[in-house]
């Protein structure tokens, strides 16, 4: 085997070795994370427990980057090439850690820590991204618009699911506030010196879902009803409503935003309700993974002993803000699966999924593919730059 070879499969055992030394701090990570869910900008317990261990460990830190109280930085070695791993620690309403956001920072973290040998051998950046209110409010949108990760090479991180999958589908996606605003009258004396805005947002809703039967397949509408009205007796003056809107690509979405609003319109000219919207000023982008990438991490996590899904499988989708990294920089957002595919994200078994035997495997699991990805990128200028040359196509 030539040296180089031999030096990385080396470096490869060495990384998977020091994830094993770390495994109990990761477990308990993990553990504190999840028992300690917290809402989205709000992460400060989180953020103590990955800085401080990250420090521990020889990183630089810098807290609150992006002007983002709750978002960090941590880098260890200097130069260039600079591969980013990237750490989620937010929660949601009600169900807590039920998207194992948990699971992300502590195999990041992992991940983080075991590579340093990597940067130690080879040269070059491992830097450390804490990007918090995934679930919410897009922390990443932020932190790109700040240019905290100006001058990365490379991004990555796992997300915990029910499948080993190196790419993932991750659509556009924007949110929608809706307001009628009608005339309050009588119900039964007097309905006709009314306006109902409650019909006007029902009529909406029905539009919405004829329209819903021919857009691309892939596409999605769907939101709720936040107001309708405050008694029986009294036509609604007042509605309101949250949507989301969702597409494979920008363009599509566009077209989509454009559909919708005309749903609106319409039941405003039918009713007399007067109509105000607000999109969100920022939007999820779709998930554009950098196959290169992918290959490597998934040859990795394979060598683990995890059968990975065909790249082209296709399982259903949400959006995350990895996709607006993945449109500026070479990123993949895989998953580690740690529950069987009936166990649905953001329900209460996935929380308790999030802890189990399975979960702390999967998080060691993810840490080593990662680690092992570093080793590829960093050992070999020719394997970043064939990952930065299909991202640049
Ligand atoms: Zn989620
Ligand atoms: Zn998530």
């Amino acid at each position: 085997m030539a040296k180089k070879a031999l030096m990385k499969a080396e470096l490869k055992a060495e990384v998977s070795k020091q994830v094993e030394y770390h495994r109990s701090s990761l477990i308990e990570l993990s553990l504190k994370i999840h028992a300690n869910p917290e809402l989205g900008f709000r992460e400060e317990k989180a953020l103590a427990w990955l800085t401080s261990y990250l420090k521990e460990n020889g990183f630089q830190i810098e807290k609150g980057v992006g002007g983002l109280p709750t978002a960090f930085k941590a880098v260890y070695g200097n130069g260039k090439p600079v591969i980013a791993l990237l750490a989620e620690y937010d929660a949601l309403p009600e169900v807590g850690h039920a998207c194992g956001h948990n699971i992300i920072a502590a195999s990041t973290i992992g991940a983080g820590v075991a590579s340093k040998c990597v940067s130690d051998n080879y040269g070059g950046t491992v830097a450390i991204f804490g990007t918090p209110a995934e679930e919410l409010f897009r922390g990443k949108v932020t932190m790109l618009q700040a240019g905290v990760f100006d001058g990365v090479d490379a991004a990555m991180m796992v997300h915990p699911g029910v499948r080993n999958m190196a790419i993932i589908e991750a659509l556009a996606c924007i949110g929608l506030e809706i307001e009628f605003f009608g005339k309050a009258a009588h119900a039964a004396a007097h309905p006709e010196q009314g306006i109902n805005a409650l019909e006007a947002m029902l009529l909406a809703f029905n539009a919405v879902n004829s329209l819903r039967q021919h857009i691309k397949g892939k596409a999605r509408v769907h939101g709720i009803i936040t107001h309708g009205g405050e008694a029986a007796n009294v036509v609604p003056a007042y509605s309101a409503a949250k949507l989301l809107v969702r597409a494979p690509d920008n363009a599509y979405l566009d077209e989509l935003k454009q559909k919708v609003i005309n749903c609106f319109n319409g039941a405003s000219l039918a009713t007399g309700a007067r109509l105000d919207y607000k999109w969100e000023e920022t939007s999820y982008a779709p998930m554009n993974n950098n196959l290169s990438l992918a290959r490597l991490f998934s040859h990795n996590l394979e060598s683990l002993g995890r059968k990975m899904e065909p790249f082209e499988a296709q399982f259903g989708f949400g959006s995350t803000d990895m996709g607006n990294v993945s449109q500026v920089i070479p990123a993949i957002h895989p998953t580690i699966a740690i529950a069987s595919p009936d166990v649905p994200l953001h329900s209460t078994d996935f929380a308790q999924a999030a802890v189990s035997e399975a979960a702390h495997k999967g998080l060691l699991d993810a840490a080593r593919a990662l680690a092992m990805t570093v080793v590829d990128l960093l050992g070999e200028p020719e394997t970043l730059s064939k990952v930065k040359e299909e991202f640049a196509k």
